[in-house]
Parts: structure tokens; C-alpha cells; sequence
């Protein structure tokens, strides 16, 4: 009931403005995100890997009009890579970027996304990793796919995010799932209208479950995000029917987000990979935590007040 509601607060530049100038330090906050800075994503990944799992970083940040913060947060991504490498993580570690921070709203935004992108890849590339584009609000899955295809003539290992709440999705799947083609499976974090996406969990669910079965049946490589344990158990038992071998998928959570069995699936030799956000533009991300856990809302408010 309340996901809608602070899904659009999630968009509302006023409330920002007031939440964003408490310090990152708040409670929920830092339960969410690693950090503000380059050193803080570092830190999180070596503690991540120490205990088996390997990580996809994300420099927080979206839906930029100013050129000037596009530039700045390709900046933040090339620093990141090289601060990955020069700590021996970046082969344990990749990025994830959103096309909206890196230049999609501005004027000739896909193109200039798209080279921003480029330069993000070959930096990755450099170190020995990869990048995975994060999926957005529907009106920009079509421009995504496209630019996911540009960059996978030069950087075949990029990734895509591919959300189950979409109903094109089922087709999107069974069209990426080829040979070296990464999809990550996600059920969708933002506020679609009924005819482009599912809007009732069950049929979210299904939705999840047909998808998962057309990327295991493919040649990909998928990535299957979610904290769900029904979801997880069904995935389990997918993989084992698909006859695939450990390392062929891997498992994805979000950082903060059930790490216990984060650590539990590593411990049965799966492979498992966390979402790490870092950065000031934390705002957008955690309004969409929380909007999939209204429970947390009560505890961000008190650590807001309590400042
Ligand atoms: P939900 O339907 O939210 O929850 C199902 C069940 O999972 C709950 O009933 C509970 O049992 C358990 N659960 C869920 N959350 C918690 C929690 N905090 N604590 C304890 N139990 C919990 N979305 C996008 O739109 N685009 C992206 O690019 C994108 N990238 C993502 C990357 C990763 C690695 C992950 C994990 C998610 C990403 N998402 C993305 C978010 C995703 O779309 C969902 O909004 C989010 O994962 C919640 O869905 P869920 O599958 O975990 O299950």
C-alpha cells in the first residue's frame, strides 16, 4: 500500500532537498549504502571478499541534466577502477552504472550516454572487469537495450538488468540469452503503470519464474537478483532441472540486505555477488529500499529526527 507513495517521494526534489542534508551517517542509511566515498567502496569489497562473495559497485547518482555531474560521475567510476585495481579487487569486483547519471537527459543524451558508457568499459576492460547497465524506469528500457548493444560489439562482457514486473520482459530474456550475454534478473524497483508492467506480487512472481526459466534454458550467463526466499528456492531447483554447473549463474543481493544468506549461499559454493552503492546521491536508491520494506520507514524516520 505504501510502495506507490514513496516511490513518488522518491522523485520529489523538495523532500530530497530536506532528507539529503542529514549526513550519510543516518541509521538506514548507512545500513545501505557502503559509504560516500571511493575508499568506502573499497573497504566494503575487501570485507565482502574476505568472506567469499565478490561485489558490483554502484557510484550513486541519477536522472542528471547537468553535464558538469555526468562528467564528474564518470570521473568517480575511472577513479573507482583504478582504486579496485591498484588494492588487487578489481577481478573480484565490477560496476554497475545507470545510463540517466552518465548523460542520458542531456541534450543528444543516448549518444552522449553511450560514450560516457564506452569510456567506463574500456576503463574496466583495463583492470580485468566488467560493467553491468542498470535497468530504469520503463521509458528507458528500448534506449538501454540499444545502447547495451553498442557496447557489446566492443565490450562483449557488459551486462544487462532485465526487470520481471515488465511484461515485455519474458521476450527480452529469451533475446538476450546467447552466448556471453550477462542478464541480471531483477523483479523491478520503480512505479510502473499497468499496461507496460505487472502491478499484482503474484503475477510479479510467475512473471520472475518464466523469465529465470528462458535465461537458464539460453547460452547466457544469468544473474539472479532478488532477496526473495521463495524465488531463490525455485532458482535452486531451476539450476539443478537446467543441468548447469556452479559458475555457469551466479546470485545477486544488495548490500545490507539479507547478508546472512549472502554468506549462506557463498557457503554452499554458489557463486554470489553483492550490490554495493556508494556516493552523496543516496536519496533515489534508499526511497526504493524502502518502498520494498515500508517496516524500515518508522526507523529511517526516527534516525532523521534523532539527528
Ligand atoms: P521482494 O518482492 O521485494 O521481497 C520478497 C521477499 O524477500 C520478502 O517477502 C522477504 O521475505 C524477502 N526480502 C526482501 N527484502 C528483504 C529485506 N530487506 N530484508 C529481509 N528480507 C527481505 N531494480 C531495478 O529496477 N533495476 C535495477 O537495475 C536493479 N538492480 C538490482 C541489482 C541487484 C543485485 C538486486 C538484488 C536488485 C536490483 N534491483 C533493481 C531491485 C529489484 O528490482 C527489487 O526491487 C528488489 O530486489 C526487491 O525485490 P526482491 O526480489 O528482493 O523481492
Amino acid at each position: 500500500m505504501l510502495r506507490r507513495p514513496i516511490l513518488m517521494l522518491a522523485r520529489s526534489g523538495r523532500v530530497k532537498e530536506m532528507v539529503t542534508t542529514m549526513p550519510v551517517s543516518a541509521g538506514i542509511v548507512r545500513r545501505y549504502v557502503a559509504g560516500e566515498r571511493t575508499a568506502d567502496a573499497v573497504r566494503a569489497t575487501r570485507e565482502l571478499v574476505d568472506a567469499g562473495l565478490t561485489t558490483s559497485i554502484d557510484y550513486l547518482g541519477e536522472d542528471t541534466t547537468d553535464e558538469k555531474r555526468a562528467e564528474a560521475t564518470v570521473g568517480a567510476y575511472l577513479e573507482l577502477l583504478q582504486a579496485l585495481h591498484d588494492a588487487g579487487l578489481a577481478t573480484s569486483a565490477e560496476v554497475s552504472v545507470k545510463l540517466s547519471a552518465i548523460g542520458q537527459y542531456l541534450p543528444g543524451g543516448d549518444r552522449v550516454a553511450l560514450e560516457n558508457a564506452r569510456r567506463i568499459c574500456r576503463a574496466a576492460g583495463n583492470v580485468g572487469t566488467t560493467v553491468t547497465l542498470d535497468m530504469e524506469d520503463h521509458t528507458t528500457t528500448d534506449a538501454t537495450l540499444h545502447t547495451l548493444r553498442e557496447l557489446r560489439q566492443d565490450f562483449p562482457g557488459t551486462g544487462a538488468v532485465l526487470q520481471a514486473y515488465l511484461r515485455r520482459t519474458e521476450a527480452d530474456c529469451r533475446r538476450l540469452a546467447t552466448e556471453g550475454s550477462r542478464v541480471r534478473l531483477c523483479k523491478g524497483a520503480y512505479d510502473e503503470p499497468e499496461d507496460v508492467a505487472f502491478t499484482d506480487r503474484v503475477d510479479v512472481d510467475r512473471s520472475y519464474v518464466r523469465c529465470l526459466k528462458a535465461l537458464l534454458a539460453g547460452d547466457g550467463y544469468p544473474m539472479i537478483a532478488t532477496h526473495d526466499p521463495r524465488m531463490i528456492a525455485i532458482a535452486q531447483h531451476l539450476v539443478d532441472e537446467s543441468g548447469r554447473e556452479r559458475g555457469s549463474y551466479e546470485f545477486q543481493m544488495l548490500y545490507g540486505t539479507r547478508p546472512e544468506e549472502q554468506r549462506r549461499l557463498a557457503g554452499l559454493g554458489e557463486r554470489m555477488r553483492v550490490y554495493v552503492p556508494y556516493g552523496e546521491e543516496w536519496y533515489g536508491y534508499l526511497m526504493r529500499r524502502l518502498a520494498e520494506r515500508p517496516q524500515n520507514l518508522s526507523f529511517f524516520l526516527r534516525s532523521l529526527l534523532s539527528q
